[in-house]
């Protein structure tokens, strides 16, 4: 069966009628790296998302693949080691979705970072984080930072730390994830969302009501284990299964704005300091600069956060308090984006202070959650859940499992033989798309996005490009939304412009100039009446409008 949305009726009719080992509620990178490292070590395992895969969290980050250099000034030493080893094997197995990015850190007077802590810091980073030798820290003069970064602020600028972050698109990253997991014999649905959990006679929960969706049908599936991936919304599930105490979730809102080169012609990543001495980022993508974040703890639904007239504000002042040139305006703002992190509550600590670190609950029913952490770690994280499961079933049935293998596991679309092969991965790959009439710059940028999977899409693109004048859609964009419904369950032209692709954050242009054929597209391919297909419509227009148009308040 073929990881899409085609096949939803076969994909629930196979969640329903057998018993899994184990049920993952949430499908964000967390519940993604769980399904993987279950599946893997022959688990049967079952996964449901109440939204589209990565609509949470896990598509509204920073997107870096980070150990959190800024964790150390909290003395969060174990925490960084450990994130900081885990970005390399994440960078090793899907070289993809992961390219490292050299990160300038300026240093001004009276700012976060002085010389001696920077260079201390990042020293102590680059041992803490195991960081390869051509990667390693060097310390820039006041020229040679400006050189990096010529819009960097001159006044009181005192030299810059120049290291190695890694950038990612989460959101495809965790689909990467996703789809590895079914690739090894999970099955992720998206679009089911857990109402009700279920229990035996000795009331230990044994799988969940799911409603889907797309139907509004109801479903019961059965596993021995069931564990609560939800992210933000990890006690909710919590208080259905009467287990919400002790330790909560606090969340709080992180804001990123686009601006275009144009305006912002950032030439190398930042991570700087805010007047108000916090420190965010801005990274040049695409042509666009990104920027952000804010962190302010949040109350309301995690749903839909989004960007306020007042998050707006602190980040153009903060892009122009350390770029006095560039002088932003709210109208320069060409897309945005907002999520709320789901930290663990600690009594008294502002936003910015609580800790990134994840922890795993069992609640008397046997219901298991893991809650905090980051999209770094998400495979360490769910090497040690799984890790507690395989000990649980060895306890309680005595069956044993395989040790996790997901260390040296490339990701779907990983398979390029090793990060230092991609480069001759992709010239050898180029060239096989120019073969079939495509340009060397497209062919490269599908190479680039699709990993090792590229050959599928060559293949669509070979066989039947017809469709794509058909439909009025550019070759590249036509052959991306084909394998997005095909073979990465999108269901909506929302998870099409903003989780397969980016555009909705990117690109916008492309979602303004295509979105009536892509639609088409869609409603063809499911069979959508004419109602589905204005509801669609109205809910792209919607997102769009959240990406551009400030809300007075949260
Ligand atoms: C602004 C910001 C910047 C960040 N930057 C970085 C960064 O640069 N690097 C980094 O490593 N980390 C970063 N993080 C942290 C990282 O994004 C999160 O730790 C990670 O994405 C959390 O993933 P998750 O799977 O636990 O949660 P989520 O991605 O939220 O997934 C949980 C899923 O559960 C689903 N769900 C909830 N209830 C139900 C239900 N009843 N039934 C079915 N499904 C349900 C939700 O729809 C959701 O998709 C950042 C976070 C934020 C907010």
């Amino acid at each position: 069966m073929t990881f899409s949305n085609l096949n939803r009726t076969d994909m629930i009719n196979t969640l329903t009628a057998e018993e899994f080992d184990v049920l993952i509620i949430g499908g964000g990178i967390t519940g993604a790296g769980i399904a993987l490292d279950a599946a893997t070590r022959g688990m049967k395992t079952a996964l449901v998302e109440m939204q589209d895969f990565a609509a949470g969290t896990s598509s509204r980050s920073t997107k870096l693949v980070h150990g959190g250099l800024r964790y150390l000034k909290q003395f969060e030493v174990k925490m960084v080691a450990e994130v900081g080893k885990e970005r390399a094997i994440v960078y090793e197995n899907g070289p993809h979705v992961t390219t490292p990015e050299w990160m300038l850190l300026p240093m001004h007077k009276g700012g976060t970072f002085g010389k001696f802590s920077t260079s201390i810091g990042l020293r102590v980073y680059d041992f803490l984080a195991g960081v390869r030798k051509s990667e390693r820290r060097s310390m820039l003069n006041v020229r040679e930072t400006l050189s990096k970064e010529p819009l960097v602020k001159k006044d009181g600028l005192k030299g810059g730390g120049y290291y190695v972050e890694y950038r990612t698109d989460d959101a495809r990253l965790t689909i990467e994830v996703m789809k590895a997991a079914a690739e090894k014999g999970a099955m992720p649905v998206n679009y089911l969302k857990v109402e009700k959990l279920l229990y035996d006679e000795q009331g230990k929960v044994c799988g969940a009501a799911a409603a889907d969706q797309l139907t509004g049908r109801v479903h019961e599936i059965r596993a021995k284990k069931v564990i609560n991936a939800a992210g933000p919304w990890v006690d909710s599930i919590r208080e259905k299964d009467g287990s919400k105490k002790g330790k909560t979730l606090r969340l709080t809102k992180g804001v990123h704005l686009v601006i275009d080169q144009s305006k912002f012609p950032l030439k190398q990543a930042v991570y700087f300091d805010t007047p108000d001495k916090r420190m965010v980022f801005a990274i040049p993508r695409d042509g666009k600069t990104y920027v952000g974040t804010t962190d302010t703890f949040y109350n309301s639904n995690p749903v839909n956060p989004k960007m306020t007239v007042s998050d707006r504000t602190y980040i153009i002042n903060a892009i122009n308090f350390m770029f006095p040139s560039v002088k932003i305006a709210e109208n320069d703002i060409e897309s945005s984006w907002a999520g709320v992190r789901p930290l663990i509550w600690e009594e008294g600590k502002d936003p910015s202070e609580i800790s990134r670190k994840d922890e795993i609950w069992e609640s008397d029913t046997g219901l298991l959650t893991i809650a905090g952490g980051k999209l770094t770690g998400y495979r360490k994280m769910a090497e040690t859940i799984v890790d507690l499961l395989a000990e649980k079933f060895k306890q309680e049935s005595n069956r044993t499992f395989s040790r996790s293998i997901t260390k040296t596991l490339p990701i779907s679309g990983g398979n390029v033989g090793g990060a230092s092969k991609f480069q001759e991965f992709i010239r050898f790959q180029t060239e096989k798309g120019t073969s079939i009439g495509l340009s060397a710059e497209h062919s490269r940028h599908l190479v680039k996005m699709y990993g090792s999977n590229v050959g599928i899409i060559f293949n669509m693109i070979e066989t039947k490009r017809s469709e794509a004048e058909n439909y009025g859609l550019p070759i590249v964009l036509w052959s991306k939304l084909k394998y997005a419904i095909e073979h990465e369950m999108a269901a909506t032209p929302v998870d099409f412009f903003n989780r397969r692709t980016g555009a909705l954050l990117f690109d916008i242009e492309t979602v303004r100039n295509y979105q009536g054929q892509v639609i088409s597209y869609m409603a063809d391919a499911f069979n959508w009446d004419t109602a589905a297909e204005r509801n669609y419509e109205n809910q792209l227009n919607q997102e769009l409008s959240f990406a551009i148009k400030p809300a007075d308040q949260d």
